[in-house]
C-alpha cells in the first residue's frame, strides 16, 4: 500500500501575482498526516486557513479561487497540479497575499520547488479514489466524463479555440510523476486577446506579461519565447484539470475524457466526485 507523503523541508518562491500585479511570496511547508493541502494567509490576523477542497471554491471565472470566512486565495490550480502530480498528500501553502506568483504561467516553477524540498513518506496510507460508475458533467460547450479505473489517472483532452493555429488540439496523458515534469508542467497559460481586453478593463491581470502567458490573437499565438510544444494549449488544459481534480482531497484515479474543459467544468466534476465519495 502506498503511503502519504509530505515535503522534507520548508521552501520559498517569490514573484509577481497575475491579477494584483504585486510581489507575492509563497512558502511550502511539511504538514501532518491527513492534513491535506491547506492554504494559509499569513498576512491576515490569526493567519486563517483554507482547505483546498471543491466545497471551498467560490469563483471559477479566471482561475480557481477558494475561500473560508474572510480568507480568499486566488489561482490555486497550478500549485495544486504540481502537488497532485508529485503525490504530495499533506502540505501547508503559506501566502503573504491573496494570490500566488504566476511565474511563467506554467506549473514547472512549483514542481521544481517541490523537488527542491524533497519528500518524506509518512505512516498513514495514501488515499486514492476512482468513481464507482461513469460520471458525466456538462457545462455549456464543455464536458467531462470519468470512467472507473483503480490503477491510474488517464486524461484524454480536446481543446478548440476559434482562430487559433494547430486547432483543435488533442492529447492523452497518463499521470506519472516521472513524466509530468517534461510533458505537462511546462505548458503555459493562454489567454484570448478579447478576454484580455475585458480583464484589463476590469482592473485585473495587472501582473500579466508575455513572461506569464501567451496570447491568442487573430489566428496567431503571441508569446515571448517560441511555443514549448505545438499542442501547448491542450497540455495546459490537462495541467489545470490535474490541479482542479485534486480539490477532491485525494489522489484521483480514473479514465477522464475532457472536451473543451475549463475551471467551471473541472471544479463541478471535483464536486460531483466528492458526492459519490460521501455515498
Ligand atoms: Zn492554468
Amino acid at each position: 500500500m502506498e503511503k502519504q507523503q509530505t515535503l522534507a523541508k520548508k521552501v520559498r518562491l517569490s514573484g509577481i501575482a497575475l491579477h494584483t500585479g504585486v510581489r507575492a511570496t509563497l512558502n511550502l511547508l511539511p504538514a501532518d498526516e491527513n492534513a491535506g493541502i491547506v492554504f494559509r494567509r499569513v498576512d491576515m490576523d490569526g493567519k486563517p486557513e483554507v482547505r483546498a477542497l471543491a466545497a471551498n471554491v467560490v469563483d471559477v471565472q479566471r482561475g480557481t479561487t477558494i475561500a473560508s470566512g474572510r480568507a480568499v486565495v486566488y489561482t490555486v490550480e497550478h500549485i495544486m497540479s504540481a502537488l497532485h502530480a508529485s503525490g504530495i498528500d499533506n502540505c501547508v501553502v503559506e501566502m503573504d497575499g491573496q494570490e500566488p506568483p504566476i511565474c511563467d504561467g506554467s506549473s514547472l516553477p512549483f514542481l521544481e520547488l517541490i523537488r527542491s524540498a524533497g519528500t518524506v513518506v509518512q505512516s498513514a496510507d495514501a488515499r486514492f479514489y476512482t468513481v464507482p460508475a461513469p460520471l458525466r458533467v456538462i457545462n455549456g460547450h464543455s464536458q467531462i466524463v470519468i470512467f472507473p479505473d483503480r490503477e491510474k489517472l488517464t486524461i484524454s483532452c480536446v481543446t478548440s479555440f476559434k482562430g487559433c493555429p494547430f486547432d483543435p488540439q488533442f492529447m492523452e496523458y497518463v499521470l506519472d510523476p516521472e513524466t509530468y515534469g517534461a510533458e505537462i508542467a511546462p505548458g503555459r497559460t493562454f489567454v484570448d486577446f478579447k478576454d484580455l481586453k475585458m480583464l484589463l478593463a476590469m482592473g485585473l491581470v495587472k501582473g500579466g506579461s508575455l513572461d506569464a502567458a501567451a496570447i491568442i490573437h487573430n489566428g496567431a499565438i503571441i508569446c515571448k519565447e517560441k511555443l514549448r510544444f505545438q499542442n501547448e494549449i491542450v497540455r495546459h488544459k490537462i495541467l489545470d484539470l490535474i490541479g482542479d481534480l485534486y480539490l477532491t482531497g485525494v489522489r484521483m484515479r480514473g479514465n477522464v475524457i475532457a472536451i473543451r474543459p475549463g475551471h467551471p467544468t473541472n471544479v463541478k466534476t471535483a464536486g460531483e466526485i466528492l458526492k459519490t465519495m460521501q455515498k
